[in-house]
């Protein structure tokens, strides 16, 4: 498949531009007719073949994203508007039609096609409040995924999102470094505080990332969530309103958390620090002032600050990158979390599992995926979070992506990440314990 051929598969030809209001979103009013008809490739299309197992995923990259028209295709993905021919496995025949409207599947008994019969298009994904079909994650080239995300997040975008009954407390954990436990934190943060929702990002990892991603000083003399957790000083006395953003706050770290893993050891309670300050922080709140969300950026380790966080939240989020080794330790962290959850912290639960920096291109990016959701199911979101070099970026403008390019498809995805998230109800508790040790190893 040729850029070109891409383009046009996603209807953005030439002089149509000029579309009737009949292509119109019917719900959101934006026009969506130029991109309706996405090019949906074959299913497969660059994708693991689960029957091919090479010893080196990486060689088992996708150089050809164009799709092949042989296996089965119940969904009819493809959208070429001269595909009319009958295809060989039987699925339905398609006609271009004269109008702008959606193929027709001949054979339908009130000449419409049922939506499993017709092209799935980004309308239909934005009008499904989860992407339920899975769709989203699945499309290749990354272009039309990011098409999609696009047409999903424009028609949403002044959506404001549904506030849960009480505060949500989210530990971002993952002992592994570099998987987007950061990004994800100040992205979703900053995500959900552009819809209308308060949120405390805590910065538990001595690096200060988050901080700094966040464009909040934190050098060492400023006031952080060190002074919380072994001084007992107040959460409110460190709390610091983010930039760009009415409602986002946040708890630094600076470089002096380093010592508090050592510090805490000797001191009373070490494990719920953390819990007590957030408890007293919450109630000492007012009426309107209280958070919506609160997410905890942990470090890359097991140590007694996760612990902290473990103990102090009430789910746990976490971020799997779709590389290779990404569930190797994983183990480890669900045994921990089992672990405060028998003897600390008995509500915890893992609600939330995010994929991240996910490349279309590569069919290892689709085995990851695939493993997880094998494994841990309808707690992994169906959005994806693509591997996007705006969000790479934004933490050295002292931004997120949700600012830094606002349009773009890692600010688009993590936009829906959020969404999901909202619209959510909390997973039940105890789905951690389902994949926990001997079955991840
Ligand atoms: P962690 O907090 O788990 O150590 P980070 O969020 O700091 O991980 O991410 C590690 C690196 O990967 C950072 O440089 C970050 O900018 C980059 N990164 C994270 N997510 C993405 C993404 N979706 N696309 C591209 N780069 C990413
Ligand atoms: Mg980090």
């Amino acid at each position: 498949m040729t850029v070109s051929d891409a383009v046009s598969g996603l209807g953005w030809p030439d002089a149509d531009t000029d579309r009737p209001a009949s292509g119109a979103h019917p719900s959101s009013g934006y026009e969506v007719a130029a991109g309706a008809h996405l090019g949906w490739p074959d299913e497969d299309a660059g994708r693991s073949d689960p029957a091919d197992t090479g010893d080196n995923p990486r060689s088992q990259e996708v150089e050809n994203m164009a799709g092949s028209d042989t296996g089965p295709d119940p969904h009819v993905r493809r959208a070429a508007a001269d595909e009319t021919a009958s295809r060989d496995d039987g699925s339905p025949t398609l006609t271009a039609p004269e109008s702008d409207d959606e193929p027709v599947v001949e054979g339908a008994p009130d000449g419409r096609p049922r939506p499993s019969e017709r092209f799935l298009t980004a309308a239909d994904i934005a009008t499904d409040p989860v992407d339920t079909t899975g769709a989203l994650a699945d499309l290749d080239p990354p272009i039309a995924q990011q098409a999609a995300v696009a047409l999903i997040a424009v028609s949403r975008r002044r959506q404001p999102l549904p506030a849960p009954a009480s505060t949500r407390v989210m530990v971002v954990a993952n002992q592994k470094g570099g998987v987007g436990k950061t990004t994800t934190t100040v992205n979703i943060a900053a995500a959900l505080a552009g819809s209308g929702l308060r949120v405390l990002v805590i910065d538990l990892d001595p690096q200060g990332n988050a901080s700094t991603a966040l464009g909040i000083d934190h050098h060492a003399e400023i006031p952080s969530v060190y002074d919380v957790l072994i001084e007992e000083v107040p959460i409110g006395d460190v709390v610091v309103k983010v930039d760009g953003f009415d409602l986002l706050t946040c708890v630094p770290a600076t470089i002096d958390l380093a010592g508090a893993e050592i510090e805490l050891v000797s001191l009373v309670a070490r494990e719920s620090r953390l819990r007590r300050a957030l408890t007293a922080h919450l109630s000492a709140l007012g009426n309107g002032e209280g958070y919506d969300y609160v997410l905890i950026d942990c470090p890359p380790s097991l140590g007694l600050l996760t612990v902290n966080a473990l103990v102090g939240g009430d789910e746990v989020l976490i971020p799997i990158q779709c590389e290779y080794y990404a569930l190797e330790g994983l183990s480890q962290l669900l045994k921990n979390i089992d672990l405060v959850r028998a003897h600390l912290n008995p509500s915890l639960a893992v609600s939330t599992i995010l994929l991240t920096m996910f490349d279309a291109r590569t069919r290892l990016s689709a085995q990851v995926a695939e493993e997880v959701r094998r494994h841990f199911g309808e707690t992994v979101l169906s959005t994806t979070i693509p591997r996007s070099v705006r969000i790479s970026e934004a933490p050295s403008y002292g931004q997120t992506v949700m600012t830094y390019d606002p349009g773009s498809s890692g600010a688009l995805s993590y936009l829906e990440a959020a969404r999901e998230m909202a619209q959510r109800s909390m997973a039940p508790t105890g789905n951690a314990e389902h994949s926990t040790s001997e079955e991840m190893r």
